[in-house]
C-alpha cells in the first residue's frame, strides 16, 4: 500500500469534480488527487444516456477556465435558430482535453482513472493495489460560540418611561399609547 500526499483528494471526475479543481488551479496553489472509475473525465457522460444532449446552451455548462462549444447558434435540426447544445461526446472530449491540456500540464494535479475510492482517503487502482491519501488542507470547522442571551425588553407605556433603565442599562421599549376611540365608528354603533 502506497502512501501519496496532496492539498485537496476530489473524489469523482463528472462536472462538479472538474469545475472545482479548475477552480482550485486558479484561485489557489493547491495540489490535488482526483481519483475517478470511470476510464475518462466527464462523469456520468460516459456511459449514461449517450443520446442525450445538454439542455441548455454549451456555453453555460462546463468549467470557467475554457468555453465548452462555439457559442454558435444551430442552423438545421430540432435546435434550429437556438444556440447549440454540446452531445454527449463533445462534452467527455471537452473534459479529456480540459485535463490534458490544462490540469496535468499544471504539474499541481494526479489524475487516478479507473479506479475506487473506499472511503477513509483509501482508494484501489485497477490493479488491486490499494493506496492511502494524505491530505494536507481541510476546511476548520467553525467552532461553536455561544452569543449571550439578548436581555429582555419590558414594555410599558410612552408616558411612563422617564429615565428607567433594566439592569443591562437598557431603556425599555415604548409601548405606543392607545388611539383615542373613532367616534365616527361610535356614531354608527349607536
Ligand atoms: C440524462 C441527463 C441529462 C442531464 N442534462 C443536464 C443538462 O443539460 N444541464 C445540466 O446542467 N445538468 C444536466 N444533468 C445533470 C448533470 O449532468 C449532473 O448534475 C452532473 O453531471 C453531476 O455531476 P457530478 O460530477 O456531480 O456527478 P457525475 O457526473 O455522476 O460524476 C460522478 C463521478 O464520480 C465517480 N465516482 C462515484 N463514486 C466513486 C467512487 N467510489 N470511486 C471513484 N469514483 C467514483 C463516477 O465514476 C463519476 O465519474 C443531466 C443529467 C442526466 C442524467
Amino acid at each position: 500500500m502506497s502512501s501519496i500526499d496532496t492539498d485537496y483528494l476530489v473524489v469523482g471526475a463528472g462536472a462538479m469534480g472538474m469545475a472545482f479543481v479548475d477552480m482550485l488551479l486558479s484561485d489557489t496553489d493547491a495540489t490535488v488527487i482526483i481519483v475517478d472509475a470511470g476510464h475518462q473525465p466527464g462523469g456520468h457522460r460516459n456511459n449514461t444516456y449517450p443520446f442525450v444532449r445538454l439542455h441548455q446552451p454549451s456555453a453555460y455548462y462546463g468549467v470557467n477556465s475554457r468555453p465548452l462549444g462555439t457559442d454558435s447558434i444551430d442552423e438545421t435540426g430540432f435546435n434550429r435558430g437556438f444556440y447549440e447544445l454540446a452531445t454527449s461526446s463533445e462534452i467527455t472530449a471537452y473534459y479529456e482535453q480540459l485535463k490534458s491540456q490544462h490540469f496535468l500540464p499544471s504539474g499541481r494535479v494526479t489524475y487516478v482513472p479507473v479506479a475506487t475510492y473506499l472511503g477513509h482517503n483509501r482508494f484501489r487502482t485497477l490493479d488491486g493495489s490499494e493506496h492511502t491519501v494524505r491530505v494536507r488542507r481541510f476546511r476548520r470547522r467553525r467552532r461553536r460560540t455561544q452569543r449571550p442571551a439578548a436581555p429582555r425588553r419590558r414594555t410599558i407605556a410612552l408616558h411612563d418611561r422617564g429615565g428607567r433603565q433594566d439592569r443591562h442599562g437598557h431603556r425599555p421599549v415604548a409601548a405606543a399609547p392607545r388611539r383615542p376611540p373613532n367616534p365616527r365608528a361610535l356614531d354608527h354603533a349607536a
